[in-house]
């Protein structure tokens, strides 16, 4: 992020990898950021699970997703309470802007292959490469 002039998380990150418990989640095939979580070095803390399934540590796209909510937070300030109606399109924009650059910074348009797949294959869960715009491309249920 320093090339693009963002200095703000030039420190030491926690993160956890091979969660096994994830609040009554189970298996724990998840991955989130909380930029809540208190640490020495600043706030924030990336969390990636791991089940019989699937390890989302390895999902480097994954890794890139979460680590840019941190930054998003630090410079959009789009919102922080998941459960705060209130910040419903904020936080969906903050979805789509971690997205974007983690495509960006990959080279790559297709994000979650590994995670989508079950494991180290080549399916993609999103990607950047289909345009779909309001509201001709979403699909109503
Ligand atoms: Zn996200």
């Amino acid at each position: 992020m320093a090339g693009l002039g963002f200095r703000g998380l030039d420190r030491p990150f926690p993160s956890v990898v091979n969660a096994r418990a994830c609040g009554g989640i189970d298996p724990c095939e998840t991955a989130w950021y909380d930029p809540l979580f208190p640490h020495a070095a600043g706030p924030g803390l990336m969390v990636f699970g791991a089940g019989p399934a699937l390890n989302l540590g390895l999902d480097g796209s994954l890794v890139y997703h979460e680590y840019l909510h941190a930054v998003i937070g630090l410079t959009a300030g789009l919102g922080d309470d998941f459960f705060d109606r209130d910040l419903f399109f904020s936080l969906a924009l903050g979805e789509g802007f971690a997205d974007y650059f983690a495509a960006s910074l990959s080279g790559d348009p297709r994000l979650w292959r590994y995670a989508s797949a079950g494991g180290a294959a080549a399916g993609a869960a999103r990607s950047l490469a289909d345009f779909r715009g309001w509201p001709e491309g979403v699909e109503s249920g």
